[in-house]
């Protein structure tokens, strides 16, 4: 019998998190470009992400226009290493940023840059002194090894200090928290033994 799932977080019903999303407004623009083998992971962080966010979209893709890049009011950067990025520093510009944020694997992410000149020649910022993930299940997802919510949440706490974005990852610990359990044991194998 197929399961049910909720179409806004698309967790199975009898495990929605709709409860424990909450809708944050932001100054920051944040811009997930996901790439499609995230889509369905189990674990989709980026998804939980943008519907707690009022300030968010998440588009999926590989190659992606240009236009997206370029929102009016918003001065653009990647949330990515490179050897030019600068960590995120608070907001000091009158110009809010719009955070690009990859989705995917290392290995997925570096393809989506190569397939888009445009997104790889953004200014770069990358994430310091970032606490350490709680997400334990993956291996390297996202950058500096966070998980993509948890280096949103991050890096809008440093952009827009001293305010508090902790109640984005409230369904992320919930998910976490019912992890193998909920996952079910094939996507748990998957993910241990690589
Ligand atoms: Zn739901």
């Amino acid at each position: 019998m197929p399961r049910i799932h909720c179409p806004r977080c698309h967790r199975p019903e009898s495990r929605c998190l709709c409860a424990l999303i909450p809708s944050l407004p932001s100054r920051t623009r944040v811009l997930i470009l996901q790439h499609p083998s995230e889509v369905n992971h189990a674990l989709n962080t980026a998804r939980l992400a943008v519907l707690g966010l009022a300030n968010a979209e998440l588009v999926v893709g590989e190659v992606f226009d240009d236009a997206l890049l370029q929102q009016p009011g918003y001065r653009t950067c990647l949330l990515f290493p490179g050897d030019d990025a600068q960590p995120l520093v608070a907001g000091l510009s009158s110009q809010p940023m719009l955070l690009v944020v990859p989705d995917g694997t290392w290995r997925k992410a570096r393809k989506m840059l190569h397939l888009n000149p445009t997104l790889a020649a953004l200014p770069r910022v990358t994430l310091d002194g970032a606490p350490p993930s709680r997400y334990r299940l993956r291996k390297a997802p996202g950058p500096g090894a966070l998980s993509t919510i948890e280096a949103i949440t991050h890096a809008l706490e440093i952009l827009e200090a001293p305010a508090s974005f902790q109640p984005l990852l409230a369904p992320f610990d919930a998910l976490i928290q019912g992890q193998i359990a909920a996952m079910g044991e094939d996507v748990y194998r998957r993910n241990h033994t690589q």
